[in-house]
């Protein structure tokens, strides 16, 4: 099935099996379309609704969303901030703006990537990850007991 999309400069876009075709030019009632990619020599036409390929793509796999997409997937993986306090939605909010609006519903979500970068983070940093209750900075207002009175430090360590 082809389906129209649109380039991110409004130029009209075809997706069809996978590869993305701009239009070549319209003669009647038929529409040529070309392979987005140049200069590949991938060609189809559209007449009735009917899609013809008519000259096939130049061996190359992978469409250029495909490639954008892949090329971000790699930012993503093999980001290495140097220090320990870095936010995976930043990240993730920055690579994402460099993909183009077509590829951005190839790619994964938000959460997902950010729950990816998360996991690597912990990886790579798990002294950053709290091993002990002392080591877990609780906010003073959370050290109150349900009364609202400020526990000691003894009754505590008791209570957690
Ligand atoms: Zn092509």
């Amino acid at each position: 099935m082809a389906s129209y999309l649109s380039t991110q400069r409004g130029k009209p876009l075809l997706k069809y099996l996978n590869y993305y075709y701009i239009v070549h030019y319209a003669k009647k009632d038929i529409e040529y379309w070309r392979c987005r990619l140049r200069p590949c020599s991938g060609r189809l036409k559209i007449q009735n609704e009917i899609v013809t390929v008519t000259t096939a793509h130049n061996g190359h796999e992978l469409t250029a969303i495909d490639h954008e997409v892949v090329k971000c997937d790699h930012e993503l993986r093999n980001i290495t901030p140097n220090a320990e306090i870095w936010h995976p939605s930043t990240i993730v909010s920055e690579v994402l703006q460099k993909l183009s609006l077509e590829s951005r519903p190839s790619m994964s979500s938000d959460i997902a990537l950010r729950n990816r970068l998360q996991r690597i983070k912990r990886k790579r940093y798990p002294e950053s990850i709290p091993k002990t209750r002392e080591e877990i900075d609780i906010p003073e207002h959370l050290k109150l007991d349900f009364r609202g009175k400020k526990k000691n430090e003894k009754e505590n360590k008791k209570i957690m």
